[in-house]
């Protein structure tokens, strides 16, 4: 029987987000809103019970987030809403989403090593958990009156506390887990509801059963489990996903009576299949394999597939295997249907999530016994054109990637040494200022941009546009006294994009939109084959930008490392072989710009530890070729070409090694929200001897710095690091700031500069 874990929300051309977007406006009501959410649940499960999938999910659909929506569940919410019970209405619940007029909204993380977020609930000691919302309920009964059974989906108990965070007023060492005890009851309250509603099975997701997790917490699950599934027959499905489950955690819920059916990752996941054959599988329960990539793109390979599952049925019996979705297919795109400008052939090598529910159902039928030949040729077929595919394929690629071999690929001389060899050609200050990249993108540059796309205007007279913009920004940083400038990124609507767009081996969807958060969505860049550079990508604009000025100016490039993580990567070779490639492409690039002139060339890495593996016993190998990766593109360099890199991340604590094994002569990192946390990893002694620049100015906020503010932030650092290899700059890159901020701003990071300086 087929089974899916999760289906996105956003709607197969964002129709949800554009709902949500107008009625925050204030130009639609809420019920408008209520009934686009409608629409689409309907059309979801309609869809799935007309593809023959058994169990079809619901309470998967949310307005905003689905941890969020647990809280609300849960009632959880912190006090300075202002909430007063008994249930949370749209008010409430998107003051703690997006903030309202007084208090600032929820803090939101990553989805374990997804680009989704997610709300990260807020428990302590004084929390009193209340059902405050039956959306579960309603939804479920929703889809019964379209004649459609579904079942319920649940962020778990367990999970839903390991993520959450101590409120401030919790004391310390408060463990959110603490609280389960209080927190069941409320779950139990929504299963009766939904018992008496006549639903037969619940799905908890408990993705923290990946983890590495201490031992004791496994009891957390036993118990949970053995409450929540006392009057439910075994009709509980505990669903895992993003990693292998690790014996221990499958022993523990194997061992729980309850619980019907185990969901396991099969993509991700590598080892599970051992470990299920190893263990067994008790009476009465079943596998939900995850088998279809719910992360990515590509159609899956049938054949292949089934072979794993008829493999693991010779173990376990075919009448204890479920077909599933690896993870939720939240993390894909919504309908290929919608890819108009694809052409055939790739689009036979892809499958977006509707696609992927018909992949399910047809892998659960052949297991039975009922092939659909015509589905399963087609698809080998498709499979076939892929693996021999000249587009996919490139002899002068790999001969490059085999001539790589297995050196280090390091910079000869020390970073110290490089530093003294650059200062004598750069000729800085002491604490030199810069930006990280972009300035502000008006609404002229991008309908510039657009009308060239479009052919609206002519390739001169775009040219003529971005110039005249590059004038202003180094004229403005020019009279602002910045010592390294940047000329602005006028010509980019996406740091990957960008790239993308230029090399080969990348293609584009139209509609292929994945939720990031809330309304938002991105549009990740598909790479298909193997990369390559036909020509230069920046060099152009760089040199122009430097033609202007006597100053230094930053060639400005997106890493290797960066590009994959935020690309939906090809699945027919290792992550880190196209890793390889991008980074070979953008080494290329590097030494172009170094060949024209630029002296300063920054190579942003806002993703490197976005790509962490989640199991502690895979991040070493991860950062090793992540790092290796961007190596690459700099040991080619002259010492006196200085190599800058940029990360979106302020706890890199746990990242700090890798950073200093990237050997770049100037890192500048995020940190306007924590100091403290940067500030410890050089007061525990890292020995850090290139240049760093930890960010003093906010730049996700309008407010303006003080210079007053940024100089104390600044003298905090020099309390740790030498003045010599301290930077002053803001914590990225400007482009969502209007310049009535960033003039001031920057204004004030210079004088602040300067008045150090003075000090020193
Ligand atoms: N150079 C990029 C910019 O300034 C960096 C963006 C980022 O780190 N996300 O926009
Ligand atoms: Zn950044």
């Amino acid at each position: 029987m087929a089974h899916i874990v999760g289906y996105p929300r956003v709607g197969p051309k964002r129709e949800l987000k554009f709902a949500l977007e107008s009625f925050w406006d204030g130009k639609s009501s809420a019920e408008d809103l209520k009934q686009v959410a409608k629409d689409l649940r309907a059309s979801i499960w309609n869809q799935q019970k007309e593809a023959g999938v058994f169990w079809i999910p619901s309470n998967t659909f949310s307005y905003y987030d689905h941890v969020l929506d647990t809280t609300a569940m849960v009632g959880a919410v912190p006090e300075r809403y202002g909430w007063t019970g008994p249930t949370v209405e749209f008010d409430t619940y998107f003051s703690m989403a997006r903030g309202n007029k007084t208090t600032p909204a929820m803090e939101m993380t990553k989805w374990f090593d997804t680009n989704y977020h997610y709300i990260v609930p807020e428990v302590g000691p004084e929390t009193k958990f209340s059902l405050a919302s039956r959306k579960a309920v309603d939804e479920y009964k929703e889809a019964l009156e379209l004649g459609v059974k579904t079942v319920p989906v649940f962020v778990g108990p367990v999970s839903y506390l390991l993520l959450a965070k101590p409120t401030r007023d919790a004391p310390k060492g408060f463990e959110p887990l603490s609280l389960l005890d209080s927190l069941l009851p409320i779950y139990k309250e929504i299963l009766g509801e939904l018992k008496a509603a006549g639903a037969h099975g619940v799905q908890f997701d408990e993705p923290t059963l990946v983890l590495d997790l201490e031992s004791s917490k496994y009891a957390a699950f036993k118990k949970a489990y053995d409450y929540l599934g006392a009057d439910f027959g075994h009709g509980i499905l505990v669903e895992t996903y993003f990693a292998d489950l690790p014996a221990e955690a499958y022993k523990t819920l194997t061992g729980i009576d309850s619980i019907g059916a185990i969901g396991v990752d099969l993509v991700r996941g590598t080892k599970t299949l051992e470990v299920i054959k190893e263990h067994g599988l008790p009476e009465k329960k079943k596998i939900l394999a995850g088998i279809v990539d719910g992360r990515n793109i590509w159609a899956n390979d049938l054949a292949a597939s089934l072979a794993v599952l008829e493999d693991l049925a010779a173990k376990i019996g075919k009448d204890k295997i479920l077909v599933s979705t690896s993870c939720s297919l939240l993390h894909t795109a919504v309908d290929l249907k919608n890819e108009t400008k694809l052409d055939d052939e790739i689009k036979s090598w892809m499958a977006f999530a509707y696609q992927k529910v018909h992949e399910v159902v047809a892998l659960s039928n052949a297991l039975k016994g009922k092939k659909d030949e015509e589905f399963f040729a087609a698809n080998a077929a498709a499979q076939a054109s892929r693996r021999n595919s000249p587009r996919v394929h490139n002899a002068a690629v790999q001969e490059a990637i085999k001539k790589l071999g297995d050196a280090d690929h390091r910079r000869a001389t020390p970073v110290v040494t490089r530093l003294e060899e650059q200062q004598k050609k750069l000729n800085l200050p002491t604490l030199p200022t810069t930006t990280i990249g972009s300035f502000p993108q008006t609404v002229e540059l991008r309908r510039v941009r657009r009308e060239v796309k479009s052919k609206k205007i002519t390739e001169e007279e775009y040219i003529k546009a971005i110039q005249t913009e590059i004038q202003n920004v180094v004229k403005l940083q020019e009279e602002l006294d910045l010592d390294v400038l940047v000329h602005g990124e006028p010509e980019r609507n996406d740091m990957v994009e960008y790239f993308g767009e230029q090399l080969q081996g990348f293609v584009f969807t139209a509609n292929g939109w994945v939720q990031s958060y809330g309304s938002r969505c991105v549009k990740p860049p598909v790479i298909f084959g193997d990369v390559s550079r036909p020509s230069s990508m920046t060099v152009f604009w760089s040199k122009y930008a430097q033609s202007l000025t006597s100053r230094p100016m930053k060639g400005m490039l997106t890493g290797p490392v960066t590009i994959l993580n935020w690309s939906f990567v090809r699945n027919d070779q290792p992550r880190s072989a196209t890793c390889l490639q991008i980074a070979l492409a953008i080494k290329d690039e590097v030494e172009d710009l170094e060949a024209n002139g630029i002296t300063v060339i920054q190579i942003d890495e806002a993703a490197l530890r976005e790509g962490l593996p989640l199991r502690k016993s895979e991040q070493a190998a991860y950062q090793d070729w992540a790092v290796h990766s961007f190596r690459i593109t700099t040991h080619g360099v002259k010492d006196t070409t200085q190599i800058h890199t940029h990360m979106c991340y302020s706890n890199f604590n746990d990242i700090i090694h890798s950073i200093i094994d990237m050997d770049a002569d100037v890192i500048t990192i995020e940190n306007s929200r924590s100091d403290e946390k940067l500030l410890s990893v050089f007061r525990e002694g890292v020995k850090y001897a290139a240049g760093i620049g930890p960010g003093v100015y906010d730049i996700h906020s309008p407010r303006i710095p003080s210079t007053e503010e940024m100089a104390d932030r600044a003298r905090k650092m020099l309390a740790v690091l030498e003045s010599k290899v301290l930077w002053i700059n803001p914590d990225c890159g400007l482009k969502t700031r209007k310049y009535a901020e960033v003039k001031p701003a920057l204004t004030n990071l210079v004088a602040a500069a300067k008045q150090l300086r003075a000090e020193l």
